[in-house]
């Protein structure tokens, strides 16, 4: 397929070629604007209602719930700013975690600005919440509990059933950036008590900037764009016709593969940490149990500068990311690593390595020969 290997699905993963054909004739053929009244039109909104029909199977939710949304950011700012300025009688206080996303603590700081006050929770050394602060930070007037299904950074899945119950029983909203968790954790709405849940099509082999917002039915909320009132009045703008064909059709295959999927890239990912755990000097990030997604690594290594490894893997042909950058002259460290408590030496030799289902055993191999290579390549040159 690639004369790469490419380790940085947690960024983006490879569209499905069954996803770009089933996109293919909304483009070239089926092209009209689904708000027009012609046959054609009906078309495209029926391909529209399969893909509601999908998302909403996928998380036990009702199709009427589903929004459409351009992705994984908008979802998110939509639920958190829609959220409060929908029930601004409730109050003005949010509850969230230290390893959010940016698109969710970004969002709240544009909050935290006009006034709102944000309870930020700290997390273990695994990421994980703990559940009696939860309740402890919950007040009368809190509005929104905004807490992600799992990490991006280091693959912890966070415990929604849990988070949920408290959040019905103490009155607050439940919002969750499920965006890393679709098809790698189970989700139903219902029995986890979730209010809104963000998802975003090119995580899952779907196209990009396409994604969508569940939306419990009964529950104020502000549009956050407006204009010509489409999504039933709720998120305005010419629907991304093919971006959301695509979507569903990712999702059926998510649907029928997940069991199998997850199973293999648990067993991938067991190999790849494995091996690069005996590299000297090496340790692992985040939960080492089932609480961590079935594709992800993250891994540091003492003594050496993750973005130099990362650019020496990039000769070698191998794409993974890391958890500290030089932006502008300043070491932009993950704020993810630093709540989980990794010291800064630590930090800078950080990879994160993040798996699909293309990825094969002899892709892992070679990856674990190349970082050992790399590693005790810059560490000599470190010395
Ligand atoms: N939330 C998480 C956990 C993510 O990993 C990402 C993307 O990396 C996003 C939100 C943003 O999604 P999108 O790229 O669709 O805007």
């Amino acid at each position: 397929m690639t004369d790469f290997i490419y380790l940085d699905n947690a960024a983006t993963t490879f569209m499905d070629y069954d996803v770009l054909k089933a996109m293919e004739p909304y483009y070239l053929e089926k092209y009209s604007n689904p708000s027009s009244i012609y046959s054609f039109s009906r078309e495209n909104k029926s391909a529209m209602k399969r893909t509601r029909d999908v998302a909403a199977k996928l998380l036990g939710a009702k199709p009427k719930d589903i929004y459409f949304t351009s992705g994984g950011s908008e979802a998110i700012n939509w639920a958190i700013k829609g959220v409060v300025y929908g029930n601004e009688g409730k109050g003005r206080h949010l509850v969230s975690t230290r390893i959010e996303h940016h698109a969710t603590l970004h969002a709240l700081e544009f909050l935290e600005k006009q006034g709102y006050e944000v309870t930020y929770l700290d997390v273990d050394e695994t990421g994980q919440i703990d559940l009696s602060e939860l309740s402890r930070a919950i007040r009368p007037d809190t509005v929104l509990v905004s807490i992600m299904a799992a990490n991006n950074e280091i693959g912890t899945i966070l415990p929604l059933k849990e988070i949920g119950r408290i959040c019905r029983e103490m009155g607050a909203f439940f919002h969750t950036d499920a965006v890393q968790a679709v098809g790698a954790v189970e989700i139903d709405v219902e029995e986890m008590n979730i209010d809104f849940l963000s998802a975003s099509a090119h995580k899952f082999h779907g196209p990009k900037g396409v994604g969508f917002l569940y939306l419990r039915s009964g529950i104020v909320i502000e549009n956050l764009i407006h204009g010509g009132n489409q999504e039933r009045g709720r998120r305005s703008g010419t629907e991304n016709v093919a971006g959301i064909v695509g979507m569903g059709k990712a999702l059926e295959i998510l649907m029928a593969e997940k069991e199998e999927k997850n199973g293999r890239l648990t067993s991938l990912r067991n190999q790849l940490t494995k091996g690069l755990l005996q590299i000297e000097g090496s340790r692992l990030n985040g939960p080492k149990g089932v609480d961590r997604l079935p594709n992800n690594v993250n891994i540091s290594f003492s003594g050496v500068d993750g973005e130099a490894l990362l650019m020496n893997l990039d000769l070698a042909g191998i794409l993974a990311s890391s958890g500290s950058a030089c932006t502008s002259g300043a070491i932009d460290e993950s704020h993810v690593l630093q709540a989980i408590g990794v010291e800064k030496e630590y930090i800078r030799g950080s990879l994160r390595f993040t798996l699909s289902k293309y990825n094969m055993e002899d892709e892992v191999e070679k990856t674990i020969e190349t970082v050992k290579e790399v590693v005790m390549r810059q560490r000599k040159i470190g010395r």
